[in-house]
């Protein structure tokens, strides 16, 4: 292997490094390219601050057209606000009432506010303030004016008012009059057509003379009266056209003709009817009250007219002082819009002058970019790269000896000697590369041979793997068969096409299923389970149709797929289930040997009881039988002795009475005594004989047909009435719960009733002597006796509520001799007979329960199939005699 001798790239580095590092500056590509750029952007940097400048001063412009915008648009408003008051003025002066000068007043003053608003927003601009002073001057003028028209109107109207009310009161007075006169003229022309009926008819001078007489005075009384009516209306008719006319001129006529009008009516009043005449004057007299003096309607409606006159100057003047406002304000307005047009024309003319500025800028830099990059970049730069460049071409072709233009300090000369690293460590590279290329050679040869023993290798495996003892089958990622061996064909009878490369393992557990491989189940249900869960280890025990046990495995493979092994267990089971035949056979062997053995050990056990017992009792009966001659002796004699002594102080009691022989007296008396004592145990010591040799003797009497009620209640008076007898004090409840129809049962009567009268003594002690240590108190002493028939056996309760028992008293119960009963009073045999009787004689069992200081419970069972047991095999039972 060459070694690689080329330049490093560390080395080309340090070199780079000391680039531009030279005695004198020298500038790189990359300085002279930044100084370029920054000559090109400067141009820019030069249009955008020209940019900016026309901007800022055309915004400039804009800001002056906008402050003059708004004092404009308000000074048309003032205008236009100005005219409309003056052209609603007239219609406040013609005002016909109250309500419609109101109306008309109102609207005026809301103007005139909304004028005088404008007016401050005018002041706040900068208008010119001369004209603003003119303006100012004007709208104030106006205000006042308007004040006095609308005082004016008022007073007109007040005026009009009262001209009203004097006009209604001639047309009443017209209308009194008409009233008086009408029905006198009636009357008169009454009286005329009657005077002419009169004449006409008349026959005789003198009636045609009186009757013409009266009718002439009826024309005389006639023509005064309608010359008055026609005079009156004619003044009412002047009052009527003076009190509506425009004219100054003619109200001055009509006010002389009133006057005279007045006189002519007066003057053909007094021509009237005497009755009439007053009434009459007093009409005339309310029209004279309302034609002259300062009230009258000529007077009035003089004032009236001249308050007209006064307000048509009003507005005449409003109209003047109007013209005067429009024209200051639209010199106003005129001065903004010259303000507006200056600054918009200065606007567009820097927005020329900028756009000039910039495109010569554009066009400067544009041509220094085209120097810069046809001057340096091209000639400089791009030539000595593309000759670097076609340096690197040729290295790259391979022609290795091709020369590389190095020379030069910049950036572009260190690629070239780079590039000139490069073309040697090619060179070195290519070297190294023939070297390779021969070790490559030499690899390919072990490969082949490498790959021919792996050949022989798995041919082996093969050999191997089909005849494994274990069927192997291998299915892959997709869960298709990749490999198998016969002996797996073998053990499950698959056919050729059962197997191959495109068989699924779906494919083969359902081929399997469907010809009842898993046995009578659903094929379908059997494909599932199976197919569930395929990528979890397995392991189980499959029993072929054909009796095969086979042992399946599923191994998964990491990274998909599994394996199945196939194990032909039948033999392997065979021999379990045989080891597993023999094994049970010998475990019930050895369970009946247990058995046996047990039983053996307690026959041993009762044997040796049995025979304990056996020379207990014959040892038993020997003593006894042995201690009750000398016993009767002592007995006897010691009887003997006392009669003796008592027929001895017969003879001698005179005598020693005579010779004061107390001592002798008193050594009689404790010999008497004495022989008491020797008598008195001498008798217990003969009961105690007696019980041992009854205890020796065993079951005697013959078995019989018993009722157990009856035989329970003889026993339990006899035991009762016994202790009564020896123990007056004592006091027991006995309570009897004798069990019905209990069939009669085979036994030895009198020694179940030596059971009985045994049990009930004791119970009765015990409840004695709990009653002697407790003194009183709520307890009673009470006895409880139950039978019950258990169907093939009697039971029998004895309960007291009695001292009790502690367990080591209940351990040692049946044991002979065992008594905690003071001397004297026990014997300690009496349950051990008892248990004899009943366990060993009748086969049946006796239970004790027991609490100390609350109760003892002694449950006796009597079978009814007796099975005689010998007297010999006694089985040991709880508190038995071991
Ligand atoms: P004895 O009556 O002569 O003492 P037993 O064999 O009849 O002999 O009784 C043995 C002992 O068992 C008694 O001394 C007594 O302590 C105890 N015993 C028997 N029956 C009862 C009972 N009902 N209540 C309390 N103790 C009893």
């Amino acid at each position: 292997m060459g070694t690689f001798t080329g330049v490093t790239l560390t080395e080309l580095a340090a070199e780079a490094a000391g680039l531009g590092r030279g005695a004198f500056w020298r500038p790189g590509v990359r300085t002279r390219l930044l100084l370029a750029f920054l000559a090109i952007s400067g141009f820019s940097v030069l249009a955008a601050a020209a940019a900016i400048y026309a901007f800022r001063q055309v915004g400039a412009r804009i800001e002056v057209v906008d402050t003059q915008l708004a004092p404009a648009l308000t000074s048309l408003e003032v205008s236009r606000s100005a005219e409309r008051i003056i052209a609603a003025a007239p219609a406040l002066l013609a005002a016909a009432d109250t309500a419609r000068r109101d109306q008309v007043a109102s609207g005026l003053r809301t103007e005139l506010a909304r004028l005088n608003e404008r007016l401050l927003d005018l002041n706040r601009g900068e208008a010119e303030a001369a004209l603003l002073a003119t303006i100012e001057q004007s709208v104030t003028w106006l205000s006042a004016n308007l004040a006095a028209l609308e005082d004016l109107v008022a007073r007109r109207l007040v005026a009009g008012d009262g001209i009203g009310r004097q006009r209604r009161r001639v047309h009443e007075t017209q209308d009194e009059t008409q009233r008086l006169l009408a029905p006198w003229l009636m009357v008169i022309e009454g009286q005329i057509e009657g005077s002419m009926a009169a004449l006409r008819q008349a026959g005789t001078p003198s009636t045609m003379e009186d009757a013409s007489q009266r009718l002439l005075a009826a024309i005389a009384a006639q023509r005064p009266a309608q010359a008055a009516q026609r005079q009156f209306s004619a003044v009412v008719d002047m009052l009527a056209e003076a009190s509506t006319t425009d004219q100054e001129r003619r109200l001055q006529v009509l006010a002389f003709q009133l006057r005279r009008a007045l006189r002519e009516v007066e003057a053909t009043a007094a021509e009237l009817d005497g009755r009439l005449q007053p009434l009459f004057l007093a009409q005339v007299a309310k029209l004279r009250e309302l034609s002259e003096g300062g009230d009258a309607i000529p007077a009035a409606r003089r004032r009236e007219l001249a308050l007209v006159r006064e307000g048509a100057a009003l507005l005449a003047e409003n109209a003047s002082l109007s013209a005067g406002l429009t024209d200051a304000v639209d010199q106003l307005a005129a001065a903004a819009k010259g303000d507006i047009a200056r600054a918009t024309r200065d606007a567009l003319s820097v927005q020329r002058t900028g756009t000039q500025v910039l495109i010569a800028l554009v066009l400067l830099s544009l041509a220094t970019s085209v120097l810069i990059v046809w001057l340096y970049v091209g000639r400089n730069i791009v030539r000595r790269l593309t000759a670097l460049g076609d340096g690197m071409v040729a290295i790259a072709a391979g022609r290795l000896g091709a020369p590389v233009a190095a020379e030069g300090s910049d950036e572009i000369a260190a690629m070239g000697r780079a590039v000139e690293v490069f073309r040697r460590n090619a060179i070195e590279l290519d070297r190294l590369l023939e070297e390779r290329s021969q070790a490559a050679a030499r690899l390919e040869q072990q490969v082949r041979e490498r790959t021919a023993e792996l050949e022989r290798r798995r041919a082996v495996l093969r050999v191997t793997f089909d005849n494994m003892e274990h069927g192997v089958v291998m299915f892959d990622v997709e869960h298709r068969m990749a490999a198998w061996n016969q002996r797996f064909q073998d053990l499950l009878d698959l056919r050729d096409d059962q197997v191959g490369l495109a068989v699924t393992y779906l494919d083969f557990v359902r081929g399997l299923a469907e010809r009842g491989e898993y046995g009578e189940a659903d094929a379908d249900e059997e494909v599932r389970r199976r197919t569930d869960a395929l990528d979890r280890a397995f392991l189980n025990e499959r029993t072929r149709p054909d009796g095969t046990v086979l042992e399946i495995r599923r191994n998964p493979v990491p990274g998909g797929g599994f394996v199945l092994i196939y194990a032909d267990i039948t033999e392997r089971k065979r021999a379990e289930r045989e080891m597993a035949a023999a094994r049970d056979a010998a475990a019930a062997a050895s369970r009946t040997m247990e058995a046996a053995y047990r039983e053996l050990k307690a026959a041993q056990a009762s044997l040796v009881h049995a025979e304990k017992m056996a020379s207990l009792g014959q040892l038993t009966a020997g003593i006894a039988h042995e201690l009750k001659n000398p016993l009767n002796f002592i007995n006897n004699f010691a009887s003997l002795a006392q009669e003796l002594l008592v027929e001895l102080k017969e003879e001698l009691g005179p005598a020693l009475a005579a010779d004061g022989g107390d001592e002798a007296s008193d050594i009689m008396a404790t010999l008497s005594g004495n022989l008491g004592k020797i008598v008195e145990h001498g008798r217990r010591a003969d009961g105690i004989i007696r019980s041992m040799l009854l205890h020796s003797r065993g079951g005697s009497g013959e078995r019989q047909e018993t009722d157990v009620n009856a035989l329970v209640q003889e026993a339990l008076n006899l035991a009762y009435h016994g202790a009564r007898s020896q123990n007056p004090e004592m006091n027991v409840t006995l309570e009897r719960d004798l069990g019905k129809d209990i069939a009669p049962l085979e036994m030895v009567p009198q020694d179940i009733t030596r059971v009985l009268l045994n049990l009930f003594g004791n119970a009765l002690y015990a409840t004695d002597k709990r009653r002697r240590e407790e003194r009183g108190g709520a307890w009673r002493p009470t006895l409880t006796v139950v039978t019950r028939d258990a169907g093939d056996a009697v039971e029998i309760r004895v309960r007291d509520n009695g001292t009790g028992m502690p367990p080591e008293v209940r351990a040692k119960l049946f044991t002979p001799f065992f008594t905690t009963k003071p001397t004297g009073e026990g014997t300690g045999l009496g349950l051990s007979i008892s248990y004899d009787i009943v366990v060993q004689q009748h086969g049946g069992s006796i239970d004790v329960d027991s609490e100390p200081g609350a109760f003892t419970e002694f449950t006796i069972r009597l079978p009814r199939t007796t099975q005689r047991v010998a007297s010999a095999a006694r089985e040991p039972a709880d508190g038995a005699p071991a």
